[in-house]
């Protein structure tokens, strides 16, 4: 079965990579033909919302969007930019024309970044909501697919949609002529970016003990930790999720290779012996080693080779570069001195979410849902209080003893 996963997974990636092999190209060839033949029918059934001309080509442009590129919107934005609204590709900024005595207010503009969403929406009050005009304009570059314009003429103002292909920021200045809107890395505005990653959530709950899910704990220790470092303009925290939603492992880390300067997953620890009691945090660094089965991506506990081979503790502590197993430590040591559950150390374990991280990471197993003493003290607001101010002073701790090396 895991073959047969591989083999279709590889061959999708060759079409992927390669374009449409030639059958595919004939199959698809033949489905137009059939399309267009049925067209009649097509276009009576939709005679009252649409042309059948419209209907024929957006079908065809929808088949191949889908064979193309899955993630463009197939809704058709204008690839052409209105005189007063221009976007510059090389130093990725907008510009709205002062013309006509236009004015914006940046000072009132409000910022919504839906990160979650590849979205980020300004409003901004203006002289006069009519001087961009309102559509969804193309742009297919590495930062954007396209950008929307909203005119709201009951409050004056305009509401721009970023629909983004990397996660960014926006600066708003003006000059004489403009105003400017600049897409920026979070980097060029905060000197420390962490990303925050609740274990689990949606369809995959992770430990169940007494009725109470391991993803709704994580995430309630999240969000509290949320609200702590937004009181610190030096510090943003992105997740990777802020609700109860489904999220792969390896988005997981490549978000915070985006972004992030280090990385955090909060979990809850289970195990069948309800005596285990404790915390533990993990790091991962890949030791070759013929004991180690990194390819086992659930289970590789690589603790022995790597306490012999201090040579990598070395290399990081010259280079005044925190590891993985530098930040699980003093994360462990937070946790440990706040909450007062045992202490079972930090461990190198081959987590998928800490195997494809390129930034230090941790993963932090706060005590065990299967012991009712821990459990009990882990589900309430008090605890989930205490363990995100654990976390977030190490992370304070982090910030001040290696500044990000960027
Ligand atoms: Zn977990």
């Amino acid at each position: 079965m895991k073959d047969t996963l591989k083999r279709l997974h590889s061959r999708v990636q060759r079409i992927i990579t390669n374009g449409i092999a030639p059958s595919a190209a004939l199959f698809i060839f033949y489905i137009l033909i059939t399309i267009i033949a049925l067209q009649p029918i097509a276009g009576a059934a939709h005679a009252s919302s649409a042309p059948s001309g419209n209907s024929s080509g957006s079908l065809i442009n929808t088949i191949l969007n889908l064979t193309a590129e899955p993630s463009i919107d197939i809704s058709e934005p204008r690839i052409v930019f209105p005189s007063n609204f221009q976007y510059d590709s090389e130093e990725k900024t907008f510009r709205i024309s002062k013309t006509n005595g236009f004015t914006m207010d940046l000072n009132q503009a409000v910022h919504m970044d839906l990160y979650h969403q590849h979205q980020y929406i300004i409003t901004l009050t203006t002289s006069n909501p009519s001087h961009i005009d309102s559509g969804e304009f193309s742009i297919l570059d590495d930062y954007f697919q396209s950008v929307s314009v909203v005119q709201n003429t009951r409050d004056s103002s305009i509401s721009l949609t970023f629909h983004l292909q990397q996660l960014k920021l926006f600066d708003l200045s003006e000059d004489e002529n403009d105003y400017i809107i600049r897409a920026i890395h979070p980097s060029e505005r905060y000197p420390f970016i962490v990303v925050i990653d609740p274990g689990h959530g949606g369809n995959q709950p992770g430990a169940v003990q007494s009725g109470v899910r391991e993803s709704d704990l994580n995430l309630a220790v999240t969000l509290q930790l949320l609200d702590l470092i937004e009181q610190n303009e030096n510090i943003r925290a992105y997740t990777t999720r802020n609700s109860d939603t489904s999220v792969g492992l390896r988005a997981r880390a490549r978000l915070g290779n985006e972004v992030g300067d280090i990385f955090i997953s909060i979990h809850h620890n289970s195990a069948l012996n309800r005596n285990a009691r404790g915390i533990e945090s993990f790091y991962f660094y890949y030791i070759p080693d013929d004991s180690c089965d990194y390819n086992d991506d659930d289970y590789c506990d690589c603790d022995e080779p790597y306490e012999e081979n201090n040579i990598y503790d070395d290399l990081y502590d010259n280079a005044h570069l925190l590891s993985g197993r530098g930040l699980a430590e003093i994360m462990q040591r937070q946790l440990v001195s706040q909450i007062g559950f045992p202490d079972r150390r930090v461990h190198n374990r081959a987590f998928v979410v800490l195997q494809y991280s390129e930034i230090p990471a941790t993963l932090l197993e706060l005590g065990f849902m299967s012991n009712s003493q821990e459990l009990a003290v882990m589900n309430t607001e008090t605890f989930q209080r205490q363990a995100a101010q654990a976390i977030y002073d190490g992370l304070l701790e982090v910030f001040a003893l290696y500044p990000p090396p960027r």
